[in-house]
């Protein structure tokens, strides 16, 4: 029997998410429990997106939550590059063995001809899809157009009727008709392949024979087994994991929910306990017990325990079980990770500096700055009163902001700033106007150190919470209101 080979997949497009760990999770059980391996590739073909420094933090991400691959972009290993940016040349000999064969094609249509194809067709009630022009071209202009250089896609083949049966680990043969299938784009005009062609070729390459992604996938599954076929490569197994959940039943989003695992972090969870909760999503131990520990799961792992109604995501029963392993620590662990978390010599140093003009004794400390040691604050409303603006100006004002702080890479005081200003410059009002609120939002106080440095040490994640909180403490954002001032954001320069 082949080794059991399983990967995570990750885009390094943003924050770390808790999906991606959710699905690192189950590969890595899937694959230990077989004696196979779990291994990790950067899908980094998105070069507008991808970011070095959001790959770092999904590796940090998962390490810290005990989540390992013997093979990726940093361990290195036998089927490298694991990073798709650097496997360019690999993408461009299988594309052209598509092409070769007859199962792609070069297309030139532009990209005014695709705007028209598409508003036409949806006009008449149809599923946009491509129609094909390009799939005629006789050879001889095709090489003739390619020799001009004239900008062109690699576009796949699919059929046009009957239905892809996609064999499914949880749900079994699920049917996708055709028809719901477009020519997909498998390599840009740039060159780049995109993720359904690298997709295939790398866990082909890899060696990988279980891909267990999420749910949102299946739709789109009939192209990656299309591709498989027309490579005459082996199927991987396939299983589609549920996707998780707000407590409202949508779509897991941080509109509702924080969904960075740097979050979870900054809040002080348990990494033990956050993988503990991430199993529990969909998945149940033959006892039912809600606390087990990652080797208890490995050892007991089975797919069959997977249930496909949607697992919630829900912060309260999250708390409920990392006080659960809270307080089985050892206070010797306790310690140990109250140190890890914050109560160390790097997080300190800090913030000693704008702490020690402020005080006269060390005992000021504690009220002065407790609030850089902890998740949310408690602001009193009274606070967010303004001399110059109303309370819808002041909501306005914190929701702009706050979205401009969610979009913001490079989380420094001067880039801080620079978000709260161009806020407050485009309604045209005063950083003294905004910075009484963003003091109370972010340190729940009446006076205490410069905001802007607290910010900038307590992170993009807790800031960000802490503004929500405030926002939602003062009345929130109705659905109206949210949309009116997302035009107003997006004028913002
Ligand atoms: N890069 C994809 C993602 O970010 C991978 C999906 C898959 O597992 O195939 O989710």
């Amino acid at each position: 029997m082949k080794t059991v080979r399983t990967r995570i997949a990750p885009s390094p497009t943003g924050d770390p998410h808790v999906g991606t760990a959710y699905i690192a999770l189950f590969n890595m059980c899937f694959a230990r429990q077989h004696g196979g391996e779990f291994i990790l590739r950067i899908e980094d073909t998105d070069q507008l997106r991808s970011t070095r420094e959001s790959e770092q933090q999904i590796f940090d991400a998962l390490r810290w939550l005990g989540i390992e691959w013997s093979e990726g972009p940093d361990v290195g290993g036998p089927h490298g590059p694991y990073r798709q940016s650097e496997r360019g040349e690999i993408y461009k000999k299988y594309t052209q063995e598509l092409v070769d064969k007859g199962h792609a094609f070069h297309c030139f249509c532009t990209s005014e001809r695709l705007d028209k194809l598409r508003a036409e067709q949806t006009e008449a009630k149809q599923t946009p899809r491509y129609d094909g022009l390009c799939r005629s071209l006789a050879a001889d202009e095709v090489k003739q157009r390619l020799a001009a250089g004239e900008p062109n896609v690699v576009r796949m083949n699919v059929p046009t009727e009957g239905v892809c049966v996609v064999p499914d680990m949880l749900r079994g043969d699920v049917e996708i008709p055709w028809d719901r299938m477009d020519m997909q784009v498998l390599m840009k005009t740039d060159g780049l392949p995109t993720y359904f062609l690298a997709n295939v070729v790398d866990d082909h390459l890899m060696g990988i024979t279980h891909v267990l992604r999420g749910e949102e996938w299946l739709p789109s599954a009939p192209k990656l087994i299309l591709l498989y076929e027309y490579f005459g490569w082996e199927q991987p197994e396939l299983c589609y994991m549920p996707l998780l959940r707000n407590p409202d039943k949508s779509k897991l989003s941080k509109r509702k929910n924080p969904t960075s695992i740097t979050f979870y972090e900054r809040m002080g969870y348990l990494p033990q306990a956050m993988l503990n909760y991430l199993g529990r999503m969909g998945w149940s131990m033959p006892d039912e017990r809600e606390k087990f520990t990652l080797d208890e799961m490995i050892e007991h792992f089975d797919l069959k325990r997977v249930s496909l109604g949607g697992p919630i995501f829900d912060l309260e029963k999250l708390s409920w079980l990392n006080g659960q392993w809270m307080r089985e620590l050892s206070v010797d662990d306790f310690i140990a990770g109250a140190q890890k978390w914050a109560f160390n010599s790097d997080y300190v140093k800090q913030i000693a500096p704008h702490v020690q003009g402020r005080v006269e004794t060390f005992s000021q400390i504690a009220p002065l700055a407790g609030f850089f040691f902890a998740g949310g604050v408690s602001p009193d409303a009274a606070l967010f009163e303004h001399k110059k603006l109303s309370t819808d100006q002041v909501r306005q004002v914190m929701q702009l902001i706050l979205w401009k702080l969610e979009a913001l890479r490079h989380w420094q005081k001067d880039n801080i700033t620079a978000c709260i200003q161009a806020v407050v410059e485009h309604l045209e009002l005063k950083l003294r106007d905004a910075m009484p609120l963003m003091f109370a939002a972010i340190t729940g106080q009446a006076s205490s150190v410069s905001v802007l440095d607290a910010m900038e040490i307590i992170g993009p994640d807790l800031t960000r919470f802490r503004l929500r909180q405030a926002i939602e403490l003062i009345g929130g954002v109705s659905k109206k209101e949210n949309k009116e001032w997302e035009k107003l954001f997006n004028a913002i320069k």
